[in-house]
């Protein structure tokens, strides 16, 4: 059997593996090449996400690209602590969670792809998807490039992101993406003093003022940040016509009002990412078409506040090509084993959209002012954000047991 893999970021990387290993040969078309991939800004994989990766043999590979995290402490804008939440139980070697640049862990796992034999091909962007519909529909479907070529599977996999253009192609009422009220700036400060006050290992969070702060100190002493500001969607025009030197500006006079090294540390910085729009997709009624199917966030995008969507990615192409595997042994056609990998990730990924929704709205400050927001927010971490209460999400882990039955 060969697969067509739409997208070559976690989704399609990982499913390559995941496929690989069930005996699926599979062919990557990536829209970006080499050196536009390495943009943005860092991640963190939480435990359930570092199961799957070691469910497909990567976990090495992508440890060897970050540092450990283990926990999440939350701040007031007056500096104080409002909780603290473990980023999840360990994996067996003690590994909790990693952090890494975002770019590091899709370019990570589609070279481990391509060195264990994965076709890929960089700078190729569909332009549309045949055969699923019409006098050439087939058992099969087909990606068609831009400059016309085409690439033939007995299964396409649609891995193309959040404004996933496979997802419209196999269903035309899909929903599009749904922006969650938040931009995105992110970036790192080398070499600071500030990265010796924070507790290693931790993500440092701000409900700010103005803006929502983050910030992890790297064992090198460099100290990696983002910013999160409730604002209207950044224009196409106001981002071509904003300097990083503007956008920095902007975001110390945001974060200077509020206690801890925030606008410092944004000044002397230097902008990884800049003005990038936040969204979600909370719901789409088809996942698959004929023998055309969804993963990552092209088809269940969690905001990138619920800190899963990488995961959610990684447990997707598992989860796939053990239905694959599974339905291939009990002599079952490609389209069952798409509804079976359906049965068993939707309920999990919707749960978690709709989690990164809760976190997200957390971060827009509401009419009640921060003071209020803050008293509630110390209940929220004592009682509702805990441990035990995220446990099915981070505890989660991946294996290549049987699918469940329906
Ligand atoms: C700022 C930010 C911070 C985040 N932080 C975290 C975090 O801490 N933890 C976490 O787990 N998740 C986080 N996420 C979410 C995580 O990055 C995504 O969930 C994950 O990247 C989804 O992977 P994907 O492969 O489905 O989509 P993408 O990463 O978007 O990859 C899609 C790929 O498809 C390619 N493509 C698109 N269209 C075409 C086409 N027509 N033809 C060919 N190729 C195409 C793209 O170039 C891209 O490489 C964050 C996201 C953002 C934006």
């Amino acid at each position: 059997m060969r697969a067509v893999l739409v997208g070559g970021g976690v989704a399609g990387a990982a499913t390559a593996l995941a496929l690989a290993e069930v005996g699926i040969d599979a062919v990557v078309l990536e829209r970006r090449t080499a050196a536009a991939a390495a943009v943005g800004s860092y991640l963190t994989i939480a435990p359930n996400g570092l199961s799957a990766l070691e469910a497909v043999g990567a976990l090495d590979v992508v440890a060897a690209a970050g540092f450990p995290s283990r926990t999440n402490r939350m701040h007031g804008a007056t500096g104080r602590l409002l909780g603290e939440v473990s980023l999840g139980r360990p994996l067996r070697d003690g590994l909790t969670a990693l952090t890494l640049p975002r770019s590091r862990l899709a370019a990570g796992l589609l070279a481990e792809a391509e060195r264990r034999g994965v076709e890929v091909h960089r700078g190729a962007a569909v332009a549309s998807v045949a055969g699923l519909a019409g006098p050439d529909a087939g058992p099969g479907a087909t990606a068609v490039l831009q400059d016309g070529t085409r690439f033939t599977g007995d299964l396409l996999v649609g891995a193309d992101g959040v404004h996933s253009r496979v997802r419209h192609a196999l269903d035309p009422r899909a929903p599009a993406a749904r922006y969650v009220g938040l931009t995105n700036f992110g970036g790192i400060t080398r070499g600071t003093p500030v990265a010796a006050t924070l507790e290693p290992q931790a993500w440092h969070f701000v409900f700010g003022r103005a803006a929502f702060f983050g910030a992890h100190p790297t064992p090198a002493g460099d100290v990696v940040w983002f910013v999160n500001v409730p604002e209207p969607a950044i224009s196409r025009e106001r981002r071509a016509s904003t300097s990083d030197a503007q956008w920095q500006q902007h975001l110390v006079e945001l974060l200077e009002g509020d206690a801890g090294p925030a606008a410092e540390l944004v000044r002397s910085g230097q902008l990884e990412l800049a003005g990038d729009n936040t969204y979600d997709l909370p719901h789409v009624a088809s996942w698959s078409r004929g023998s055309a199917v969804l993963v990552g966030d092209a088809v269940h995008a969690p905001s990138p506040s619920s800190g899963q969507g990488a995961s959610m990615a990684l447990e997707d192409a598992v989860s796939l090509a053990r239905a694959l595997r599974d339905g291939r042994r009990d002599g079952a056609a490609v389209p069952a084993a798409l509804a079976a990998y359906e049965r068993d990730r939707r309920p999990r990924v919707e749960r978690v959209v709709a989690a990164g929704a809760r976190s997200s709205s957390t971060k827009i400050p509401g009419p009640v002012g921060r003071r209020v927001q803050e008293a509630v927010l110390r209940l929220v971490f004592r009682y509702a954000v805990t441990d035990d209460r995220l446990a099915w999400m981070n505890g989660h882990r991946t294996s290549w047991e049987d699918q469940p039955a329906a």
